[in-house]
């Protein structure tokens, strides 16, 4: 087993789900600047791994409009969606004061973007406020300009956007419902259509009903197809949309627990995605899921003990070769002495000869081991790619401790290997040939 970066045999591979966009790429955090921005560091870490295509995904005005600008930074690697995130869609609701286009707006609350992973269930927003409709058909117009005007290079998909119930705290289901169904008719119109960037949160049911709605009932009329990302759903679940041809995207948050490993199990390779979700959803040792990564490394440095014990074995045999040959030279020199002699002292120079031939060849000296091996530090069980630091103590070339970030994708890819009992390589390709399907041609 080796790194994925020499798993892909080719130059390329594109991963779905970062969140480029987020300020926290450029050092913001919570609206406070606490180290430079580094999104060229996040990308070359990228690239190192193997993996240099990126799709950002826009889940607002302001992050889809933030996502075009760096993919104008990175022409041919950085890829956008754009749509609004069910998180988001509390714009579309009577009470919503600021202007739906954040964008416009020079407030620095703005500057954060919705957090994507686990389920917060204080305070959830209750219905019957109901929807601002002459402002919704200002924002789906807006919507339509933005995805229309955004270079076709670029702007690659529709979303994200979907339904999740587990986060009512940002918006009510019936907006939510309202946001989701408004976008997939504007989706559905679109000519040429976009493929598809959905969220679905335990929301299936209706997920799947406003999908059949908008694109017929085995979602015929759904030209481009789609991926339901950051999957955390049932088997069944996943099945249906399989069955509807749909693809399943695989982040750190589907590995939490036993049967969130046992549906990405049962879950096709040839339909399924890669994603880190980035800044969020990293792998965590709590997780199920990790085990596979622990598995991986055992293997890993099993294969390189054994391929160091090979290599000592090999460099012991020739010397033994060397020591040999050398010693048959000795003889025959000193057999070649004894002729040139004529055996006028043969006895004695015969006695000795024989005494110096018993002490060769000399035993090759064992190669003495590496000192201070037991003082070492033990390493992590996972140990990181790259080097990790606080936030507070950022350094050029480091990730941040708890920003997840796109090079990271090779953690998921050795999961999902594990858990399948297939090749990380196996996975990789099959991956990378369901994103570009979808998403491409590059
Ligand atoms: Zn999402």
């Amino acid at each position: 087993m080796v790194p994925l970066s020499q798993h892909t045999s080719r130059d390329t591979s594109m991963w779905i789900g970062i969140n480029l966009a987020d300020p926290i790429f450029r050092g913001r955090y919570h609206g406070k600047s606490r180290h430079p921005d580094d999104l060229q560091g996040v990308i070359d870490r990228a690239k190192e791994v193997g993996c240099t295509k990126l799709l950002i995904t826009g889940s607002s005005f302001k992050s889809s409009r933030d996502a075009l600008k760096i993919a104008s930074k990175f022409p041919n690697v950085v890829f956008t969606t754009a749509g609004i995130h069910p998180c988001s869609s509390s714009i579309f609701s009577p009470s919503h004061h600021k202007h739906h286009d954040e964008s416009q707006s020079e407030d620095e609350s703005a500057d954060q973007h919705t957090p994507a992973c686990g389920p917060d269930p204080t305070k959830p927003i209750l219905d019957g406020e109901g929807v601002d409709h002459a402002r919704s058909e200002v924002i789906i117009s807006d919507l339509k300009d933005l995805i229309t005007t955004a270079p076709k290079n670029s702007l690659i998909a529709f979303g994200e956007f979907g339904l999740d119930y587990d986060r009512l705290h940002y918006c009510s289901k019936e907006v939510q419902l309202h946001s989701f169904a408004a976008q997939l008719r504007l989706a559905a119109s679109l000519s040429p259509q976009l493929p598809l960037f959905l969220h679905s949160r335990a929301a299936h049911g209706d997920f799947v009903r406003l999908l059949k709605d908008a694109f017929g009932p085995r979602l015929e009329n759904l030209q481009k197809g789609g991926v339901v990302h950051s999957f955390t759903g049932t088997i069944e679940e996943a099945k249906e949309l399989m069955d509807l041809g749909l693809y399943i995207g695989i982040n750190g948050c589907s590995f939490k627990t036993v049967e969130n490993c046992e549906v990405v199990k049962q879950i096709d390779l040839s339909k399924m995605m890669l994603e880190t979700d980035g800044p969020w959803c990293e792998v965590r040792p709590t997780h199920e899921g990790w085990k596979y990564l622990v598995q991986f490394e055992e293997a890993r440095r099993k294969e390189e003990e054994e391929k160091k014990r090979l290599e000592e074995e090999e460099r012991q045999k020739q010397e033994k070769i060397e020591a040999e040959r050398k010693a048959q030279e000795e003889l025959e020199k000193k057999a070649a002495e004894l002729e040139l002699r004529g055996g006028v002292e043969g006895g004695k120079v015969g006695r000795e000869g024989e005494k110096k031939r018993q002490r060769q060849p000399k035993k090759p000296k064992q190669q003495q081991q590496p000192q201070g091996k037991k003082n070492q530090k033990k390493e992590s069980e996972v140990p990181d790619r790259f080097k990790v630091v606080k936030k507070e103590k950022w350094e050029e070339g480091a990730m941040v401790k708890g920003r997840n970030e796109p090079c990271t994708i090779e953690r998921i890819a050795r999961i999902v290997a594990g858990i399948k009992g297939v090749g990380v390589e196996e996975v990789c390709e099959a991956a990378w040939e369901n994103t570009a399907k979808v998403f491409g041609p590059f």
